[in-house]
């Protein structure tokens, strides 16, 4: 048995084998994760001292980061005592993730390539979650995909999830060729750490692709309900798609209190709005990073490219918050 040292004063017991992640978990310690399988990189922190062994491949780190001793929670465990550089979630207690049956109560294409799904829960459960995290759905011949939560109503009995086609893909074949009303599943989750921290008296940033608008929906709907001193100096959200189908909600209609930009990068000669990527489009809003917070959710190459670039134009590195819409499915299928 081995000890893990947070940079935060958490500690925690690890068996080898055994991730951190899970590890901190079991102990009861919050530690920021996503996709859980070594993609999408929220999960990085930086060993200080001992050495961490490879349980999977860490693809969502660079050859560069890991020479300088990044490490992925979600695929690392340690056969002796390790401490390590993490964010802090400041106490953050994270709902309880449960496995549970659920129905599908409503299918409606939001888009060519994205449905609405509302799923129905049992009358007697309770599900807790925060605005922003995800749930895997467990289809009936045990497929299992990541899905966020795109509503905030929290305790609710129904979920909406916004859904994308992939070409090839087992889940998407079923959503988009088989499903329909009633059909049973099941969920597990709460799962990630896609909410929000402390933003009073910030400008908080959304930066969104594709269906990766759908957390930021629950998120923005959730600051309607925040107490005065909690609440940012401004919100921004940037929506980008090729197409403008792509930009398949109302997101200008959740309340009054944010400016919204919709981003095209492939838009016809019609479209008078922004083009090109969203990252672009903010800088070109000459945006106050010292006081900026910025969540991304969508692409891989998105939260890269605009981390990257928000970065090196003088974001803090630590007001950069992302959920990768990664490939979820089980790496040893791939
Ligand atoms: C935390 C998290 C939250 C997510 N939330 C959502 C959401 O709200 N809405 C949504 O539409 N998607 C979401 N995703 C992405 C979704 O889980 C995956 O796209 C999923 O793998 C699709 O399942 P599938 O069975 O249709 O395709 P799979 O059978 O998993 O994959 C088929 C092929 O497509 C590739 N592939 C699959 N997904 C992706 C991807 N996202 N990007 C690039 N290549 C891919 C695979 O590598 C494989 O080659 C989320 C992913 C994560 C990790």
């Amino acid at each position: 048995m081995a000890e893990i040292i947070l940079s935060s004063g958490d500690r925690f017991d690890i068996q080898p084998g055994v991730s951190i992640l899970d590890a901190a978990g079991k102990s009861g310690v919050f530690m920021p994760y996503s996709c859980k399988s070594g993609r999408c990189s929220t999960c990085k922190c930086k060993v200080l001292s001992g050495e961490t062994t490879v349980l999977q491949a860490e693809m969502g780190l660079t050859d560069g980061e890991k020479a300088e001793g990044w490490i992925l929670s979600c695929v690392r465990s340690a056969s002796a005592d390790v401490v390590l550089e993490s964010e802090d979630l400041g106490g953050i207690e994270l709902p309880a993730v449960k496995t549970l049956p659920c129905r599908i109560g409503s299918l409606e294409k939001l888009a060519p390539d994205v449905l609405r799904v509302v799923l129905r829960l049992p009358p007697t459960a309770v599900f807790d979650f925060l605005p922003g995290q995800y749930i895997d759905i467990i289809g009936a011949d045990g497929v299992r995909r990541s899905y966020s939560l795109a509503s905030a109503q929290a305790g609710s009995k129904t979920l909406e999830l916004h859904i994308r086609a992939v070409e090839g893909g087992a889940m998407s074949a079923y959503w988009f060729g088989q499903a329909k009303v009633n059909d049973l599943l099941r969920l597990n989750g709460p799962l990630g750490t896609f909410f929000l921290r402390r933003v009073a008296g910030l400008d908080l940033i959304f930066l969104a692709t594709g269906t990766g608008i759908a957390p930021v929906k629950a998120i923005l709907e959730s600051i309607e309900g925040l107490a005065e001193e909690q609440r940012p100096r401004s919100v921004t959200v940037l929506w980008g798609g090729r197409v403008a189908e792509d930009l398949y909600a109302d997101i200008a209609a959740i309340g009054a209190r944010h400016r919204y930009v919709p981003v095209l990068s492939r838009a016809d000669a019609g479209w008078t709005g922004s083009r090109g990527h969203v990252q672009d489009v903010l800088l070109s809003l000459e945006p106050d990073l010292d006081n900026a917070v910025v969540y991304a959710c969508g692409s891989d190459a998105m939260i890269h490219g605009a981390q990257d670039r928000l970065v090196r134009a003088g974001l803090p590195a630590n007001r950069f918050y992302s959920d990768a819409f990664v490939c979820s499915a089980p790496t040893s299928a791939n």
